[in-house]
């Protein structure tokens, strides 16, 4: 049982937020839904949180979340005790993780808008790990050297901290919106009403769900460590960030 009501998602209001408190809304085979959940639910190339559920008789670990019936679903360890719908839980997750997430996925917009203002490519694809991500782009061909190339520039941008800020705007202004076009806004279901939008002020802007960094300080230095062809107008380049907080 999905439980009754919604689910209150405050990662897309406040991607800094690593704990809440909330109430069980219902049970499933290897999981739960909550009333109000710090986890963001894997989507939009994001991976989802992990962490922990706590009440007061036990505690429960989170290994994936994932959105089942339009709700986040904490997937917990096999063998899990549930606790019961109603009870009062407190949600943690594991925020080293979900930050480096944050810097990669900023990092890969970035990226995205690097290459579209100075190599007038298109993203066709990409998807992120903690730490790690890929990008395919329209582009005609694609070598090491052209790697090193963005690497340089991308870090060049990086460094001038362009602020992340995240909008919500009324579906029939996103559609007007020439860099909401590019990013397809108008593939996104017609019941959303409300496009959510981050916006790196400057170098970036497209429809997204997914948690970001403030600024792009905060991404630290990015390496470009592959580049490969995966067909014609299909290019991808693989990026992680250094591990170290930039901070
Ligand atoms: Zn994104």
């Amino acid at each position: 049982m999905a439980g009754t009501g919604p689910t209150e998602e405050l990662a897309p209001q406040d991607s800094y937020l690593s704990t809440a408190e909330g109430h069980v809304l219902g049970v499933a085979e290897g999981g739960l839904y909550l009333d109000r959940t710090v986890f963001y639910a894997r989507g939009g190339g994001q991976p989802g949180d992990v962490g922990t559920i706590t009440w007061d008789e036990g505690s429960v670990e989170v290994v994936d979340t994932v959105r089942q019936d339009g709700k986040p679903f904490h997937v917990v360890a096999e063998g899990s005790v549930l606790p019961d719908p109603g009870t009062a839980v407190e949600g943690v997750i594991d925020w080293e993780r979900r930050y480096l997430t944050m810097r990669t996925h900023t990092a890969l917009h970035a990226l995205s808008g690097v290459i579209f203002r100075d190599f007038g490519a298109k993203v066709t694809g990409g998807n992120m790990t903690p730490g790690e991500a890929r990008m395919d782009f329209e582009l005609d061909a694609i070598s090491v050297e052209f790697g090193n190339e963005v690497e340089r520039r991308l870090n060049e941008e990086l460094v001038k901290g362009y602020p992340t800020e995240i909008i919500v705007m009324a579906r029939e202004i996103a559609l007007q919106d020439p860099d909401l076009i590019r990013t397809k806004v108008n593939l996104i279901p017609e019941f959303v009403t409300d496009i959510r939008v981050v916006d790196i002020k400057g170098l970036d802007r497209q429809a997204d769900g997914g948690t970001h960094v403030h600024s792009t300080l905060e991404v630290g230095r990015i390496e470009v460590v592959k580049t490969e062809s995966k067909g014609k107008a299909n290019k991808r380049m693989r990026i992680r960030v250094t591990k170290a907080d930039p901070l």
